[in-house]
């Protein structure tokens, strides 16, 4: 009997981290095998299922990420950037799938994981979401399909913690928008509309931000004609849907050639 993939998960502890080790722990397709957390983080040589609470599951909580990625064939990795970068080099030396759900990559950063996607599978993106990605692929096609006499309007609405706005996942619909357009986003971006604006300028792509209660995360791509209308809708109501999203790109990775991804690519779209 062949034996289920194996996955490491970093930053075990974090609100990512735990969400994926529950995840794959009821996953029928895969193995967790190994948690990474910084040394001295209080879980180190701690079961983690005693860690997070539950019964014992014969996985230890280390702070040697080499070891563990020797004996896993994916790796998924919610952290911060500069530990996502050294876990790209680990993962490219053990031929890991590395997938990377860590926000705030800048250049310097993505530099990193393009080298270490010489030697192994890189599946990085800013959302996780099957959904999240299915509508910004559709978002550039009727942007595509549509003459700029339909306005394009992004609407999001998230919790009342969030500190920044437009979303990520706003200005990613904007992008796409822009792209299927093809026009540039910066240039077409109108945001924070107040007071005496003028009349809308032809071409333009708007966001708009609501904030409130405990919003996982909507977003509303508004195309505006005369006459009609056409909304496509992605609500997001728990964070699961980044778990099941960086699950099923570790196992569709397990199959492909060294190189960077994204979730289109995972989702064939
Ligand atoms: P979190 O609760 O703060 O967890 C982050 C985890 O990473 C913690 O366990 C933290 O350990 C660990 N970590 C941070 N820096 C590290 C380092 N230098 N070395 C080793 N471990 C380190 O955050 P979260 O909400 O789970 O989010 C984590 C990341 O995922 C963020 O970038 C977030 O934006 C992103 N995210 C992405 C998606 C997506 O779909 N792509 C969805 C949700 C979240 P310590 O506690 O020791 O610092």
């Amino acid at each position: 009997m062949t034996q289920l993939p194996g996955i490491t998960v970093t930053g075990a502890s974090g609100r990512m981290g735990q969400m994926l080790i529950k995840g794959i722990t009821a996953h029928p397709a895969a193995r967790l095998v190994g948690c990474i957390e910084r040394p001295g983080h209080a879980w180190i040589g701690q079961d983690i299922g005693l860690c997070m609470g539950g019964a014992a599951i014969g996985v230890t909580v280390t702070n040697d990420p080499l070891e563990a990625f020797a004996v896993s064939q994916a790796v998924i990795d919610f952290t911060a950037p500069s530990a996502t970068v050294e876990f790209a080099a680990l993962a490219a030396q053990a031929r890991a799938v590395h997938v990377v759900g860590t926000t705030g990559l800048e250049p310097a950063h993505h530099a990193k994981l393009d080298l270490a996607s010489h030697h192994a599978v890189i599946i990085q993106a800013g959302n996780m979401s099957l959904g999240v990605n299915l509508l910004t692929r559709l978002t550039q096609k009727v942007a595509a399909a549509l003459d700029a006499d339909w306005d394009i309007e992004i609407i999001e609405a998230h919790h009342r913690n969030k500190v920044d706005a437009p979303s990520g996942t706003a200005l990613m619909l904007g992008q796409a928008a822009a792209d299927g357009r093809n026009i540039d986003l910066a240039t077409a971006k109108q945001s924070g509309r107040d007071g005496i604006t003028g009349a809308r300028k032809r071409g333009d792509i708007g966001f708009s931000a609501i904030r409130g209660g405990d919003i996982v995360g909507e977003h509303d791509v508004l195309f505006a004609a005369d006459g009609e209308r056409i909304i496509l809708r992605h609500l997001a109501t728990d964070r699961t849907i980044f778990v099941r999203g960086a699950l099923k790109a570790a196992l569709w990775g397990q199959t492909q050639k060294p190189g960077r991804y994204d979730m289109m690519d995972v989702l064939g779209i």
